[in-house]
């Protein structure tokens, strides 16, 4: 790895702690995708985010979609642009419960964004991620950009520790071979396929109400079932959701005797349920180790932004887990230390099943308690970005000098 690649990692590392410092207070992190665009994707997200918040969550809703991000207009709030504090973006509240920020709101025509080229894409989903001000969130729903390419991509990526992505399709065969695509996406991204919603699936006939299969139904259901993917639900067409989503009113809102919103509420139990199942499944993980598997987790004192020279007084700590076969940072987060008691910043970075601890400088005590547990110290280290301290170690390029400060 040479110097300059090493220096855009640090920077994008430095980027990757404040997005982690961003969406630190969310739990949940749901990112909702479809092959193809006009799929009901926007729908799926907003009325998702909607009926979370009614359940009594503390929701967000993102809206990164490129081409023409409609979430603005489905929640009626077109035109509406979002305040700044702090240098921050404060998201638009639709509810007490739920917020709304989307790239429409930035942007001045609903065309605008979809001519960007790709830097500029990725630099804006990159700020939409980093400065929003979520607070504290129990789900954040973000409507990616529709396909499998890059725009997706870099959604999935910047995102960071996503707790996995609904597919949105049409019962359709085309529809399913896209899907087909969005599951092996979402496979060569680790990224866990919460379920497949298979909308506009059958019809609602408004004079009497019932639901009438005019296309073939239960492509996605098979599709799933093939993939041993969850399948959540159908949604059935019905010209009331065209009409009330024109409106700009979400039709979870619209009549609780409808069969859509009787379809869709089932469709959003299973979601809380495949969710709330895999995170506590993901609570507790089995602890890597150094050497035996391929993800080292590393942490660091900080001060300003680089490694400190004083273990025992730095105000934050840099956590980043390295897959050292990939040569890649998997997850980079920004976390406080206990307050400074004899023993506790250690005790608090065993419990972090840190496998390598970096800093300028360590007291014998702190360092013995760490060693004792199977924690590598390497002290002396040099005061760069997290990134590219652990790159240069895992390249064995790391050079370190005195145990500069053991106060
Ligand atoms: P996407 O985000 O995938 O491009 P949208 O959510 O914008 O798709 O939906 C495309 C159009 O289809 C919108 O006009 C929306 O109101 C309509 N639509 C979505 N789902 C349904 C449904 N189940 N029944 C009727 N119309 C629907």
């Amino acid at each position: 790895m040479n110097d300059q690649r090493i220096d855009q990692n640090a920077d994008q590392a430095m980027e990757d702690l404040q997005i982690a410092k961003a969406l630190g207070k969310i739990k949940h992190k749901i990112l909702v995708f479809s092959g193809k665009g006009g799929v009901g994707k926007s729908t799926v997200s907003a009325n998702l985010a909607v009926a979370l918040a009614l359940g009594g969550k503390r929701v967000g809703l993102l809206d990164v979609d490129f081409h023409g991000p409609s979430i603005p207009k489905l929640m009626g709030m077109a035109g509406r642009r979002p305040d700044m504090r702090d240098d921050k973006i404060v998201p638009i509240p639709f509810s007490e419960n739920l917020q709304v920020m989307s790239l429409g709101m930035l942007v001045d025509g609903a065309d605008d964004a979809v001519i960007w080229r790709g830097p500029m894409k990725n630099g804006a989903i990159r700020q939409l991620v980093k400065d929003v001000a979520w607070g504290e969130l129990d789900y954040l729903i973000v409507d990616s950009p529709p396909g499998t390419g890059d725009e997706p991509l870099s959604v999935a990526q910047i995102m960071q520790d996503l707790s996995g992505a609904i597919v949105v399709t049409q019962p359709q065969q085309l529809s399913v071979d896209d899907v087909r695509r969005s599951i092996s996406f979402c496979e060569k991204l680790n990224l866990p396929v919460i379920g497949v919603i298979e909308n506009m699936s059958g019809f609602i006939c408004p004079h009497c109400g019932e639901v009438v299969d005019i296309f073939k139904t239960g492509g996605g259901e098979e599709l799933a079932t093939q993939k041993g993917i969850p399948f959540l639900g159908k949604l059935p067409i019905d010209p009331a959701i065209v009409e009330v989503s024109d409106a700009g009113q979400p039709f979870i809102y619209h009549s609780s005797s409808s069969p859509a919103v009787k379809a869709f509420e089932a469709i959003v139990e299973r979601v809380v349920e495949q969710v709330e199942a895999a995170a506590t499944k993901k609570e507790s993980p089995a602890p890597s180790q150094a050497g035996e598997g391929a993800v080292l987790r590393c942490a660091m004192p900080l001060d300003g932004g680089v490694v400190s020279a004083h273990f025992g007084h730095a105000r934050s700590f840099a956590f980043v887990d390295y897959d050292v076969k990939g040569q890649v940072a998997i997850k980079v987060e920004e976390k406080t230390p206990p307050p400074h008691e004899q023993g506790s910043i250690p005790r608090w970075i065993m419990e972090e099943k840190v496998n390598v601890l970096f800093t300028g400088g360590i007291g014998a005590m702190a360092r013995q308690m760490l060693e004792e547990k199977g924690v590598k110290v390497v002290s002396g280290s040099p005061q760069v970005e997290p990134l590219a301290v652990v790159a240069k170690y895992v390249q064995g390029e790391l050079e370190t000098g005195e145990n500069r400060c053991d106060h």
